[in-house]
C-alpha cells in the first residue's frame, strides 16, 4: 500500500521517518525538534561524526550524489527536508520521485547561485545591491562601471560564513580577486555603506499558510554572524517591509518550508536583500527559546503537512554565536557561562574547536532589548568574547 492510501490527507503523523540531508548543526537541531514531537530522524552525512548523525536514529554515512544511498533513504523516509543549500539539486529530484521532498529541488537551486539569487528577487519585487556577472576577466571593467569603485566581489556558487568572497577598490583589485578565487564564475556587488543588517525567517506550508518571524538585527564579524537581537532596531514600517518581502519571497517561489532572507540596511535609508537560505538559519536561533514554535519546529511541522506554530516573541530575544575561537585556552567556565538565568546553552558536539567554526550558541530572552544586550555583555564575558 502506498503512503498516500494509507494517508489520504498527505498528514505525515508522529512515529514516522523523517529524513535531513546534511548532518550540520541546523540538521542536529531538526533532528531534536522532531525527535520530541514523536518522529524518527534518518541524517543523510558522509561525515561518520556529524552533529547530527551522532543523535538520529538512523545515519546514511555516503556522498551526496550516491544513487543507491538516496533511493535507499527515499524508500526508508515519509519526508526528507535540507539543512544546507549546497545538496546538489539532482539528488532532490531523485529523492522525489520516491518521497516527498521539501522544500524542493527548484528554491534550492535559486539559492545555489548568487545570479539566479537576485534575479529572482527583482522579479519577485525584492530590491538588490546593485551588481553584475563576471565570468572572465574581459568582464571587469564593465562590471565595475556598473557597480562603483567599492564593491566586494563573490564566487556565484558554494559560499558562506563569508568564504570565497574579497572586498575590493576599483578594477585592479577586482581582476586580481577574481584570478585569485579561481577564475570561476563570480557576482560584482556595489560595497553597501552599512548602518545594520537585519534577516527575517519564515515558514510556509503546502497550504499557503506562512508564519514570519520579526526580523532581527545581526552583526557579523569577519563575515560570520556574531550576534542577533530582537526586536531590530528600526521603524514599524521597516520591518513590515522586511517582512512583506520574505512573504513574497516564500510565495513566489512556491515554498514548503522554512526559510531566511538577509537585508543590508544601508546608511542612506536603502533597504537591499543580500541573500536567502532555504532552510533555518544562524539568526533565527533565538526562536528556540523566545517563541512557542521554534523554527525548527516549524521545519517539522511544513514537512509533515502540519498547521504552523505561533512565530511571535515574548518581550525581546538574543542570540550570541559560541565560534571554536572560545576554545583557545580550554573548555569555556560553563558553570559562570550559565550562572547567567536569562540565558541557554546550545552545544553542536563538535569534538575539535577551529577557528571561526560554530561550536554552538547561547540564546538570551528578557523584557527588553537593555535587557537583552546587558545579558549578552554578561555571557560574552563569561565566555571571554569581545562583547
Ligand atoms: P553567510 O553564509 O554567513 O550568510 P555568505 O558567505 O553567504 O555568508 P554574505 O551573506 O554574502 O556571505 O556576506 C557575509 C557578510 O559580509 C554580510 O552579512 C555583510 O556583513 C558583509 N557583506 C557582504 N556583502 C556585502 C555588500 N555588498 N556590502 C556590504 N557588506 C557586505
Ligand atoms: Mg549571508
Amino acid at each position: 500500500m502506498s503512503r498516500e492510501t494509507l494517508n489520504p490527507s498527505n498528514i505525515i503523523l508522529p512515529g514516522s521517518l523523517l529524513g535531513v540531508m546534511g548532518g550540520g548543526q541546523l540538521g542536529r537541531m531538526f533532528a531534536l525538534e522532531a525527535i520530541r514531537q514523536g518522529y524518527m530522524v534518518a541524517v543523510f552525512d558522509p561525515d561518520p561524526n556529524s552533529p547530527a548523525g551522532q543523535i538520529a536514529h538512523q545515519h546514511l554515512c555516503a556522498p551526496y550524489t550516491d544513487p543507491e544511498a538516496l533511493d535507499e533513504f527515499g524508500d526508508a523516509c515519509a519526508a526528507v527536508t535540507t539543512e544546507f543549500e549546497n545538496v546538489p539539486a539532482e539528488s532532490l529530484r531523485r529523492l522525489a520521485t520516491l518521497t516527498r521532498v521539501a522544500p524542493g529541488a527548484d528554491a534550492l537551486e535559486v539559492a545555489q547561485d548568487r545570479r539566479v539569487e537576485k534575479t529572482f528577487f527583482s522579479k519577485a519585487g525584492i530590491d538588490t545591491v546593485r551588481w553584475q556577472a563576471i565570468e572572465n576577466e574581459a568582464d571587469v571593467a564593465a562590471a565595475v562601471a556598473e557597480v562603483g569603485e567599492q564593491s566586494i566581489i563573490k564566487t556565484a556558487t558554494l559560499g558562506y560564513d563569508g568564504k570565497g568572497q574579497r572586498v575590493c577598490s576599483g578594477a585592479d583589485e577586482v581582476r586580481t580577486a577574481f584570478l585569485e578565487l579561481g577564475a570561476v564564475p563570480c557576482v560584482l556587488e556595489q560595497r553597501v555603506d552599512l548602518a545594520a543588517e537585519i534577516s527575517v525567517v519564515a515558514a510556509r506550508n503546502d497550504n499557503g499558510e506562512i508564519a514570519c518571524y520579526p526580523p532581527g538585527e545581526n552583526v557579523h564579524r569577519n563575515g560570520i554572524l556574531h550576534s542577533t537581537v530582537v526586536p531590530a532596531q528600526a521603524t514599524t514600517a521597516r520591518l513590515e517591509e522586511a517582512q512583506d518581502c520574505a512573504v513574497r519571497l516564500l510565495e513566489a517561489l512556491n515554498y514548503v518550508g522554512v526559510l531566511a532572507l538577509e537585508f543590508f540596511i544601508a546608511k542612506d535609508g536603502q533597504m537591499l536583500a543580500n541573500e536567502m537560505a532555504p532552510r533555518p538559519h544562524n539568526s533565527g536561533h533565538y526562536t528556540q527559546d523566545a517563541c512557542a514554535s521554534s523554527q525548527f519546529d516549524q521545519q517539522v511541522r511544513a514537512l509533515c503537512n502540519m498547521p504552523l506554530g505561533d512565530p511571535r516573541v515574548q518581550g525581546a530575544a538574543g542570540m550570541l554565536n559560541l565560534l571554536g575561537d572560545a576554545w583557545a585556552e580550554g573548555d569555556p567556565d560553563w558553570p559562570a557561562v550559565l550562572a547567567q538565568a536569562e540565558s541557554t546553552l546550545h552545544l553542536y558536539g563538535k569534538a575539535e574547536a577551529r577557528d571561526g567554526r560554530k561550536m554552538g550558541h547561547i540564546n538570551v530572552v528578557s523584557q527588553d532589548q537593555a535587557g537583552v544586550r546587558a545579558c549578552l555583555a554578561e555571557v560574552s564575558k563569561a565566555m571571554k568574547i569581545t562583547p
